[in-house]
């Protein structure tokens, strides 16, 4: 054995509706001594994703579901600590599947995919890789693109103060959308998306009146719909789509607690018959798909940075790696603003 205790959170039991205590467990583990071509990486910072609760669970998804007593899938940015591998020397900062772990043995051979070693040195602070330089500022950049946006569109971004949300509602305005209306819970929410990211309007889903807002904010219909939520925002959403609108389904979080086995939802669209009257279309899709354009969306989203056109906002939540699960909760109560992150490590 070797010098280093791991602490991990194991699947011990598959959450029914929100996670609860015991579905996961904080365990204490020796690390091996290193073999020829593996290093060890102290996990620095996590990302909380809504996805996280749908690998928790035993459904038709699209990864495996983490297995029961494996360690929690996740992903973070980390730093090599000891190295075996020519490619990530001691100091290198790494990112990728590093799990809800504080230790991670980055061995190719046992990894779901191989970390990736980030530039030295950083052209971003750390937190931003796994926001808006990482997977949820590439999904906002994908999402936008296949929605195919038409100069002067009204669009409309759910959850528009989130990790994803608040970067496409960004990249919409400046790919020439006419009016981009976000929707976010709360007014400090919805303050936030006016003043700050740049939301021609916005609507705050906690009011009795949602729909009429959403009603008044989208006085020409809705070209496009960014959707991150589902359920009843998105529904209304159907009812108010423009023939030819584009729906980019990018997620649907008001329904990751209630999934069940299989991956059936009781409940679901009632207005879907919408796609027919308007001729409109729905497309999902995964950023996962899309490694081949990460470079060119980093690329496009450094420069916006760069030009001090793109905000981002970052929640990081202190307490090491104990704090995941209760962090987790923080996106379906919808706490965070922008990229919901645990500083696992400093
Ligand atoms: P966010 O940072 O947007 O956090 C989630 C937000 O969703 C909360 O802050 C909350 O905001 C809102 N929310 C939660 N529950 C509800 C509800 N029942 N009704 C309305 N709003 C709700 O998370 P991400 O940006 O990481 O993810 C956003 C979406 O994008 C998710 O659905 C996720 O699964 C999806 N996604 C998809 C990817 C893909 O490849 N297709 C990749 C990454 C993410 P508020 O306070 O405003 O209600």
């Amino acid at each position: 054995m070797g010098d280093h205790v791991n602490r991990a959170y194991r699947l011990r039991r598959r959450p029914e509706g929100t996670l609860a205590d015991g579905d996961l467990e904080l365990v204490e583990e020796e690390v091996p001594e290193l073999g020829e071509g593996q290093a060890l990486v102290r996990t620095k910072l996590l990302s909380l994703d809504p996805t996280n609760r749908i690998w928790m669970s035993d459904i038709r998804g699209y990864m495996p579901p983490v297995p029961l007593d494996a360690v929690m899938r996740g992903l973070g940015v980390g730093e090599v600590i000891e190295s075996k591998r020519d490619d990530m020397p001691v100091g290198a900062t790494v990112s990728g599947f590093t799990g809800w772990q504080e230790l991670v043995l980055a061995d190719d051979s046992q990894l779901e995919a191989p970390l990736t070693v980030l530039p030295d040195p950083l052209p971003a602070p750390l937190p931003a890789f796994l926001g808006a330089l990482g997977h949820t500022g590439v999904t906002a950049y994908i999402g936008i693109d296949l929605a195919e946006l038409k100069q002067g569109e009204t669009v409309v971004i759910s959850a528009a103060c989130g990790a994803v949300g608040s970067i496409a509602g960004q990249i919409a305005k400046q790919k020439g959308a006419g009016r981009v209306v976000g929707i976010a819970g709360g007014p400090v929410k919805c303050a936030h998306a006016v003043e700050v990211l740049g939301y021609d309007a916005c609507v705050d889903h906690r009011a009795d009146d949602w729909r009429e807002q959403l009603d008044a904010a989208t006085p020409a219909g809705i070209d496009v719909d960014f959707e991150n939520v589902g359920g009843p925002i998105m529904d209304h959403i159907l009812m108010r789509l423009n023939i030819g609108a584009r729906v980019s389904l990018c997620g649907m979080i008001a329904e990751y607690n209630t999934y069940n086995e299989g991956g059936e939802h009781q409940g679901g669209l009632t207005n879907i018959g919408q796609l027919i009257m308007q001729r409109a279309t729905i497309k999902g899709f995964l950023v996962l798909d899309w490694g081949h354009r990460f470079e060119e969306a980093i690329g496009y989203l450094a420069g916006l940075l760069g030009e001090g056109k793109l905000h981002y906002d970052e929640t990081i939540v202190d307490g090491g790696i104990e704090a995941a699960p209760g962090a987790l909760a923080q996106l379906f109560s919808g706490q965070n603003m922008g990229k919901l992150l645990v500083q696992v490590a400093d």
